[in-house]
C-alpha cells in the first residue's frame, strides 16, 4: 500500500520541479555500496556516483551527518534500498524530494508478489533484496529506467551498459545455484548474526534462520539463544556465519551453548549482508560478495566450490571489470 501514493509523489515531484540534466553529468548518490555498484554499472561515464555508506557499515543502524545532508540535496539523484532499510534516513529522504530531488527506493520498484514480508511484522517487507541475484536484476532495469527518464539523451548509453551487466548477473546466478546444489540436503540450514538471508533461501531453497531479526535494531534474547542451539543439536548443523557488519558475540554465544551439549559447530566464515567488502577489493563489488558469500556457504556445509570461486571460472566477468 506504500508503493502507489510514493511512486505517485515522486513522479509527480518529478514533473513539477526536477530540471531534465543535459549536457552535465548525472550526479547521483547512493546509499548502500551494493545500489552503488549497481548504479556505477549503468551510468558509466555519463555520470558521478558517491555511495553514503562503506563496507562495514550496518544500514539499519546509520544516522546522516550533517555533510550527508548535504551530498543528498546535492545530487540530481538519490537512490536508496527502501522498505525501512535506511530507517533513520527517512527524514533526509523526505526533505530531498520536497527540494525537487529526484529519489528513488529501487527495493519498491519490485513487484509486491516478489518480496517477502518480515515474520515479525506482517505489514512490513523484508528489505534485504540484494541477497538474490534475479531480484537484484529488477533493482538494476529500475536504476536503468530512472537514468533515461533524466537524461534521455544518455539512453543508448544506459541501455548497453545494464545489458552487459545484466549478463554477469545472470552468469553470477547459475554458479550460485550450481555449487549451493552441491550442499547435502539435510544441512541446507544458514544459520546467521540476523535475518538478511530470506531472499536468498528463497532463490536457492535453503532455510535461513537469523539470531537477530530483519532488523539489526532489537537484540536477541536468551530464548532465543536457547531454542537456536536446541536447533544446531538436533539437526547436526556443522557451521554457522558471523555477519561483517554485526558483531560477533550471539554467534559465539551459540557455538558455546552447542559445544555444552556435546555438539561441535564451526563458524564457516564470515558473511556479507548488509554491506560489501573494501572498496579496491573482489568482494567490495556486488558480483564478489555474491560470490564470496555462495562460495563460502558452500564449502562450509560440505558442498563442492572452487577454491578462487566463481572468479576462478570461465563463465566470471573479465578480470579488467573486477578491481
Ligand atoms: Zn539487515
Amino acid at each position: 500500500m506504500r508503493l502507489l501514493p510514493n511512486a505517485v509523489t515522486v513522479f509527480v515531484a518529478l514533473l513539477v520541479s526536477h530540471q531534465p540534466v543535459s549536457a552535465d553529468e548525472l550526479r547521483c548518490l547512493a546509499t548502500t555500496g551494493m545500489i552503488g555498484d549497481l548504479v556505477k554499472a549503468v551510468v558509466g561515464e555519463r555520470g558521478h556516483v558517491e555511495v553514503l555508506m562503506s563496507s562495514g557499515v550496518d544500514p539499519h543502524l546509520y544516522q546522516p551527518t550533517r555533510s550527508d545532508l548535504a551530498k543528498v540535496l546535492a545530487a540530481d539523484v538519490i537512490f536508496y534500498n527502501g522498505l525501512h532499510l535506511e530507517g533513520r534516513m527517512d527524514e533526509a529522504f523526505v526533505r530531498a524530494q520536497k527540494a525537487g530531488r529526484s529519489v528513488c527506493a529501487v527495493a519498491e520498484q519490485l513487484p509486491m508478489q516478489s518480496l517477502l514480508h518480515d515474520a515479525e511484522d506482517p505489514e512490513a517487507h523484508d528489505p534485504h533484496v540484494w541477497m538474490d541475484p534475479k531480484s537484484w536484476r529488477m533493482v538494476l532495469l529500475a536504476i536503468r529506467d530512472r537514468c533515461v527518464l533524466l537524461d534521455p539523451a544518455g539512453r543508448s548509453v544506459y541501455e548497453s551498459n545494464t545489458d552487459s551487466y545484466l549478463k554477469n548477473l545472470k552468469a553470477l546466478d547459475v554458479y550460485a545455484s550450481e555449487i549451493l546444489q552441491t550442499v547435502p540436503v539435510e544441512v541446507r540450514v544458514l544459520v546467521t548474526a540476523h535475518d538478511a538471508f530470506g531472499y536468498f533461501g528463497k532463490r536457492f531453497g535453503f532455510e535461513v534462520i537469523g539470531l537477530q531479526g530483519i532488523s539489526t535494531e532489537s537484540e536477541a534474547s536468551v530464548q532465543d539463544v536457547n531454542r537456536l542451539v536446541d536447533l544446531l543439536v538436533q539437526r547436526k548443523i556443522p557451521a554457522i556465519f558471523v555477519e561483517s557488519t554485526v558483531p560477533e558475540k550471539g554467534i559465539r554465544a551459540l557455538i558455546e551453548g552447542a559445544s555444552a551439549q556435546g555438539h561441535q559447530v564451526k563458524i564457516g566464515g564470515s558473511l556479507y549482508s548488509d554491506a560489501m567488502g573494501d572498496s579496491g577489493t573482489w568482494s567490495g563489488t556486488y558480483l564478489g560478495m555474491i560470490d564470496h558469500n555462495v562460495t563460502t556457504i558452500a564449502r562450509a556445509l560440505g558442498g563442492e566450490a572452487p577454491q578462487g570461486g566463481w572468479r576462478s571460472t570461465e563463465n566470471s566477468p573479465p578480470t579488467e571489470s573486477s578491481p
